[in-house]
């Protein structure tokens, strides 16, 4: 087993992927010495999260960004099935739209950050436009590179405002890329997923590494962290987002509101 990896960078640090390994399985050597746990922090987060709908105190903003079979819709369906639906929101970020195009790139995002009591996920997010926009060169330089200062200012206001933010980059290799693409060109139930486009991409993996280096280097901060989760295993990416979540949700100690009145005496009609 390879030595302990942090999940989330020290905050100073200048993130090299390749000190982090998208195999990493933790205490676990196996899925099934995992299942134990892992099905405990899903049902511990399930539970946590109705006393957080119920508060509505509290709202919760996570962020999932990966490369092209990274797992990020995976990694929601599977950790977010079972929890109410009616307190979790997903929203994908596309490619932009003409209108969209016509604003500012944190227009569109802004209207999807949750309420009070909810759990907003991004399938992708604003983080987009430093990564693919800067890839292909679909702004300037000297625009993008404004950016990072801008998402931070942008998530500190949320933060200050009453948003809890967790990142999750979603880890792994180019050989397990490569083997989730022959199985979405090989398993008819795949078949769906399967992007020519995504191949296109994969000729542009360092360059999204060295994207992504950037993004985890300078957007991490206590109050919005990035974590690096090993994701070649599903298992325990899947382990590590419940658990992070159930533990972040935990520490706001979400109570049921109590009844305004004394309602104990009242009466119920037939
Ligand atoms: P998927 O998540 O597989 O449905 O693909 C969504 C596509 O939209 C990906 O190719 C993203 O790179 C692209 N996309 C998302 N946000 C942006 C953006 N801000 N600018 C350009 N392309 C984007
Ligand atoms: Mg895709």
């Amino acid at each position: 087993m390879s030595k302990k990896q942090p999940l989330i960078p020290a905050f100073d640090e200048k993130v090299d992927l390749r000190d982090y390994d998208p195999d990493y399985t933790g205490k676990f050597s196996s899925e099934d010495e995992a299942e134990h746990d892992r099905k405990r922090d899903l049902e511990k987060l399930h539970k946590l999260q109705e006393t957080f709908y119920a508060e509505q105190k509290h709202s919760l903003l996570i962020i999932f960004q990966a490369t092209d079979t990274g797992g990020k819709d995976g990694a929601i369906e599977h950790v977010f099935r079972g929890v109410n639906p009616a307190g979790v929101v997903v929203t994908s970020f596309k490619k932009p739209s003409e209108e969209e195009l016509a604003h500012d790139y944190l227009w569109r995002v802004h209207p999807h950050t949750p309420r009070r009591g909810m759990i907003s996920v991004f399938n992708r997010s604003h983080y987009e436009d430093v990564l693919v926009v800067r890839v292909h060169d679909l702004v300037p330089k000297k625009v993008w590179k404004k950016r990072f200062d801008q998402i931070n200012d942008f998530e500190r206001m949320l933060y200050e405002n009453g948003t809890t933010i967790l990142k999750f980059y979603l880890h792994i290799s180019k050989g397990e890329q490569k083997r989730r693409l022959e199985s979405r060109r090989d398993d008819p139930e795949k078949q769906w997923k399967f992007n020519v486009g995504d191949l296109e991409e994969r000729k542009y993996w360092d360059q999204y590494q060295e994207a992504y280096e950037d993004v985890l280097t300078k957007c991490n901060f206590e109050h919005a962290p990035w974590h690096i989760v090993p994701a070649n295993n599903k298992w325990y990416r899947d382990y590590v987002i419940a658990k992070t979540i159930g533990d972040t949700i935990d520490a706001m100690d979400c109570k049921y509101p109590k009844p305004t009145e004394d309602i104990a005496s009242i009466v119920i009609p037939d």
